[in-house]
């Protein structure tokens, strides 16, 4: 499935449509190109959930951000500088699933070995400097389910 986004506003309703769905161990991978709008559609899932604005908008090099506050335990990862499989192991970014957190993860395609079995997978593209469009694919049943949850009805 694809969706238009028109402005960043739409990205910012893709992410409150995501946060109300989301539950503890939901996994969504994002991909895209630099300025595809990744990190604007992280940020509206997070500010959805009620994580606090300035908590968001602080600037970290960390892989893994935690993100208090919101309605579920979530976590954002950027694996834009992951080398490799064993440097994201080594920052406990896999157990946070199975510990009960949401994550929402850039540039997934990065380390696709990442991904696990279910999860919602969101592909931006840079269809003008005004616009973006969101190719919606969902994995396992879990997947599956807020993919279609997510279509346009
Ligand atoms: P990425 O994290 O993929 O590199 P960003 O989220 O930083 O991309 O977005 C890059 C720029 O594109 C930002 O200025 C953002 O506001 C803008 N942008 C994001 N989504 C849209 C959209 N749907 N329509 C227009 N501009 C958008
Ligand atoms: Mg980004």
């Amino acid at each position: 499935m694809t969706v238009n986004l028109e402005g960043s506003a739409r990205t910012r309703a893709l992410g409150r449509r995501i946060a109300d769905l989301l539950r503890p161990g939901d996994f969504v991978g994002l991909v895209g190109e630099l300025g595809a709008g990744k990190t604007l559609l992280s940020r509206s899932i997070c500010e959805a959930l009620g994580v606090p604005r300035e908590r968001i908008a602080s600037p970290t090099f960390a892989i893994v951000h935690p993100y208090d506050g919101g309605r579920i335990p979530i976590h954002h990862a950027d694996l834009y500088r992951v080398e490799d499989y064993d440097e994201l192991y080594a920052t406990g970014f896999l157990d946070l699933v199975s510990e009960g957190s949401a994550l929402i993860v850039e540039w997934i395609d990065r380390i696709p070995e990442a991904a696990p079995a279910e999860w919602l997978r969101i592909e931006l593209e840079h269809v003008s400097p005004q616009a973006r469009s969101a190719r919606i694919t969902g994995f396992g049943p879990r997947g599956e389910e807020l993919a279609r949850a997510l279509a346009p009805s």
